[in-house]
């Protein structure tokens, strides 16, 4: 039986109970119609709670889905600040352009880290005659690659 049809059944037969009553009818009678209600109330009373844990769990998704969407218009807004360059030979990252506020040295952002909607700066960790290395500080990523200058020993002389 659904919602509606119990609610209506349940109300005739509070009507009916009422006319017993009124009627002056024996109390056997009147308790023989009250169990039968009290068990539709009951199980009115739990589709009731499980109507409201539902709405419960749809305002939650909502205020998620909402969440998700302040972050997301916030992305837009960084993803705008930076384009995708080659830095070095095959490896291409993404740069914030030159002019953007606050006037902060461009920087490189993690690339793993921008699939997270982070624009998180590298840190250069290495760098020698050989190679340059850089580092995220928030996932650890590494990423390096060789500078091709060549190695030079300081005082030797050789080349
Ligand atoms: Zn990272």
């Amino acid at each position: 039986m659904d919602e509606q049809s119990m609610f209506f059944t349940s109300t005739i037969k509070i009507i009916e109970l009422a006319k017993l009553i009124y009627s002056g009818h024996k109390s056997v009678e009147i308790n023989k119609e009250i169990a039968p209600l009290l068990q539709m109330i009951l199980a009115m009373e739990e589709n009731i709670l499980s109507v409201k844990s539902y709405i419960s769990k749809l305002e939650e998704e909502n205020k998620t889905k909402s969440q998700e969407l302040v972050k997301f218009l916030k992305w837009e807004e960084t993803e705008k600040q930076y384009e995708l360059q080659e830095v070095a030979p095959g490896i291409r990252l993404q740069v914030k352009k030159e002019g953007i506020k606050p006037e902060e040295t461009p920087y490189w952002a993690c690339p793993k880290c921008w699939y997270d909607f982070i624009a998180v700066p590298l840190n250069k960790v290495h760098d020698d005659s050989y190679t340059v290395g850089y580092q995220c500080p928030r996932c650890e990523k590494r990423i390096s690659w060789f500078t091709g200058k060549p190695f030079q020993y300081p005082d030797s002389g050789i080349v």
